[in-house]
């Protein structure tokens, strides 16, 4: 049985990482697409105004909290998450399980050049995983029916789809009955990490739950969506 909480609307799946990777392995041996998210705090108040966005997560087949804001917000409300599930190691372990057992990927986002060049890299560091293709995620409308065919027409089992958030959510969501893969997963910017032209944050960070303070050093135009992060706790505290 499935098992979620709410956190301002936006319900997120109660699973440790384990578990998270254990439900995204049985969405590979089913029939059907499978659509994950890994929301955070930035995300969750964008829902607040955007109704589509909160829909989507709402019907999605896993909901993983990706932000050390929604566990806090946990332990405020006592809600019971278990822990943070990013989507980047989810990603990894992801990566990992298809090249052990052959199944395939097919990567949707990044500059030109950044896809191709995330797929030869994950190609070098995961050996025997099967790259179905690749395509930037700077196309236009008229383009898409090409891509979902090259992603169908390779029978890719896992779609990652790095548009960023909510553009990546909704173009799942808006293509989901045509697209045959088992799972089609939002990862921000992975591509560029994959490519080399991102980072990660550095491990103490990562352990602190600080890749948020971060990045805002790196890329300090994101500090008007990170103002959505104190005002996010406010609501928590506050909003009845
Ligand atoms: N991106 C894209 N197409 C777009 C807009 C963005 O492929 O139309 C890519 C962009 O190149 C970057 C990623 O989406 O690789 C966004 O990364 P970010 O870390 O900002 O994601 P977020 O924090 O929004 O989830």
């Amino acid at each position: 049985m499935r098992k979620q909480v709410e956190i301002l609307d936006v319900p997120i799946d109660i699973v440790s990482s384990e578990e998270a990777f254990e439900k995204l392995k049985t969405f590979l041996e089913g029939d059907k697409l499978n659509k994950v998210f890994t929301p955070n705090p930035e995300i969750v108040m964008i829902a607040q105004e955007d109704r589509e966005l909160a829909r989507i997560l709402r019907e999605a087949d896993l909901v993983l909290a990706d932000g050390i804001g929604l566990i806090i917000a946990s332990k405020i409300k006592n809600l019971g998450l278990k822990e943070r599930v990013t989507g980047i190691d989810t990603m990894e372990k992801l990566l990992t399980y298809s090249a052990e057992q052959s199944k395939s990927i097919y990567l949707l986002g990044g500059k030109p050049g950044n896809a191709e060049l995330a797929c030869k890299n994950i190609e070098k560091a995961y050996s025997g995983i099967r790259i179905a293709g690749f395509h930037h995620g700077y196309f236009k409308e008229e383009d898409v029916e090409k891509i979902i065919e090259d992603i169908n027409k390779n029978n890719s089992d896992i779609l990652f789809v790095a548009l960023g958030a909510p553009k990546q959510e909704k173009w799942i969501d808006l293509h989901k009955d045509k697209l045959n893969c088992k799972i089609a997963m939002g990862v921000g910017g992975a591509v560029d990490i994959y490519a080399g032209t991102a980072k990660r944050a550095p491990i103490i960070f990562q352990k602190l739950g600080l890749e948020w303070f971060y990045r805002l050093l790196k890329e300090p135009w994101r500090i008007k969506r990170m103002m959505n992060l104190p005002k996010f706790l406010l609501y928590i505290l506050f909003k009845r």
